[in-house]
């Protein structure tokens, strides 16, 4: 079995799309292992984006992500990663497959509803960086 750190963004909780946003995880086969809503600093965010720092819309996407409540989750499944990259769809929701999260979702290549984590190295750091061990309950 393989986790994988989900966030759901600030442009959903202000939606009331969390419910919405969870059945299709779940359809998808991930399990919800850990949950919780939180509102992120701005150098949390900061950090977390912290390889975007030299992008343009960096900026942009601290102050979005830091602009309301986001759910931050732990999922897991076998191939959690790509199962769950597959299942958010393309960052542009133009370019997003039909069915997937942020196609049926998203509002734009920033306000795109949902963050996956990309590598396994990275699922662990940012596992870590959200969650104390004893908050994932597989
Ligand atoms: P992801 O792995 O699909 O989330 O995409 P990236 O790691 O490339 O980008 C991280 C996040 O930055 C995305 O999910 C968007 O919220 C935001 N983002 C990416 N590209 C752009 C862009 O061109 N403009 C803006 N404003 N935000 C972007």
């Amino acid at each position: 079995m393989e986790r994988t750190l989900s966030i759901i963004k600030p442009d959903a909780t202000r939606r009331s799309i969390t419910g919405k946003i969870n059945a299709m995880i779940e359809e998808a086969g991930l399990s919800i292992i850990a949950q919780k809503r939180i509102r992120l600093s701005v150098s949390q965010a900061e950090e977390f984006y912290g390889v975007h720092k030299e992008r343009p819309f960096f900026k942009d996407l601290v102050e979005f992500i830091t602009s309301g409540p986001v759910v931050v989750q732990v999922l897991e499944a076998d191939n959690a990663i790509p199962l769950y990259r597959k299942t958010m769809g393309a960052t542009n929701p133009s370019e997003a497959e039909e069915g997937t999260i942020r196609a049926a979702h998203a509002e734009s290549i920033e306000a795109n509803s949902v963050h996956g984590s990309d590598s396994a190295e990275n699922a662990v750091i940012e596992i870590n960086f959200f969650f104390d061990q004893d908050e994932i309950v597989g």
